[in-house]
C-alpha cells in the first residue's frame, strides 16, 4: 500500500501543512482504492494535489476533533453540489458515535437530514474490525480527553499502524505490534508539557512502540507549528534504536 501525508500538523492547520489526512491507497478489483485516515482543517485543499475527490471511497475518522474531522464539511459540497453532477453513491465515512450529528451542527443552516444523503456515516467501536476495500481497519481506543481512536491498516501482509490522538496507554500495544510502519502522534515536548491523558511526547511514542515490539518503522506526527520538530525527533532518537523519521506534506511512502 501507499500512505501519503496530506496533513500532519498537529492541532492546527500550520504554515507548511494542513492539520491531520493520511491517505491510503492500494489495488483493489482492477482499480486503485483510496482510504483517507482523518480530514483535519484544510486537508480537503492538499487531498486535491493528490487525487480527484471523486475518487475517494471511504473515510475514516479517529476522533471529532476539528483537526481530524472538519474538513467533512468541505467533501459534503463537494459531493452534494459538484455542477458536473453530484454523486450519485454515498460515501462511507467511519467515526465514534455522533459523528453524523456532530459534522452536521458544524455546518449552519443544513436541513435535517444534515449530510445523511451524501455520506453512509458508520460508528466505529474498539477492537471491532471493519474493511474498506482492501484494507481492514481496527480502531483501538486511546487515551485522549474525548472518544479518540487509533487505526490498524492491515493491507495484504503489511501493516500501518496510525496513533490517532493519545498519550501512551495499553493499547499501543496491539495497535503498533510489528507494524511495518507506525505514526505517531508526537505533540508534546518533553520537560515543556508533562500534562498526561492528552497527546504523546516524542520519547512517549518511541517508547510505545519499543514496548510493542516488532515495529519497522517510526514517523512521528501531529506536530504543532510552535514545535521544533528537531527537538521532537531527538526525544525520541534517545529511546528509539533506529532512524526517527518525520511526516512530510506530501510525501508518499510505499509499505
Ligand atoms: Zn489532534
Ligand atoms: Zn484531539
Amino acid at each position: 500500500m501507499r500512505l501519503t501525508i496530506v496533513g500532519c500538523s498537529g492541532s492546527f492547520a500550520g504554515p507548511a501543512s494542513p492539520a491531520s489526512c493520511y491517505l491510503l491507497r492500494a489495488p483493489w478489483q482492477g482499480r486503485e482504492f483510496s482510504l483517507v485516515l482523518d480530514l483535519g482543517n484544510g486537508s480537503l485543499g492538499a487531498l486535491q494535489r493528490h487525487l480527484e475527490l471523486g475518487e475517494l471511497d471511504a473515510v475514516a475518522l479517529s476522533h471529532l476533533h476539528p483537526d481530524h474531522c472538519l474538513d467533512v464539511t468541505g467533501l459534503y459540497v463537494t459531493r452534494k453540489y459538484d455542477p458536473s453532477g453530484a454523486q450519485s453513491e454515498k460515501l462511507p465515512v467511519y467515526g465514534p458515535a455522533g459523528t453524523a450529528e456532530r459534522m452536521a451542527a458544524a455546518y449552519e443552516g443544513i436541513g435535517p437530514e444534515g449530510m445523511t444523503n451524501e455520506f453512509d456515516f458508520r460508528t466505529i467501536e474498539d477492537r471491532v474490525s471493519f474493511e474498506a476495500g482492501p484494507f481492514r481497519v481496527t480502531p483501538l481506543l486511546v487515551w485522549h480527553p474525548v472518544e479518540a481512536y487509533g487505526f490498524r491498516v492491515e493491507c495484504g501482509d503489511r501493516v500501518i499502524a496510525y496513533s490517532g490522538d493519545t498519550d501512551a496507554c495499553a493499547a499501543l500495544a496491539p495497535l503498533f505490534q510489528g507494524a511495518d510502519l507506525v505514526l505517531a502522534d508526537s505533540a508534546f515536548v518533553d520537560g515543556r508539557d508533562e500534562t498526561a491523558g492528552i497527546h504523546m511526547s516524542g520519547s512517549r511514542a518511541a517508547q510505545a512502540a519499543v514496548d510493542a515490539g516488532g515495529v519497522r518503522r517510526l514517523m512521528l506526527t501531529h506536530i504543532p507549528a510552535w514545535n521544533d520538530p528537531e527537538v521532537c525527533r531527538a526525544q525520541a532518537a534517545a529511546v528509539w534504536p533506529g532512524e526517527v523519521e518525520l511526516a512530510q506534506p506530501d510525501a508518499t511512502y510505499q509499505v
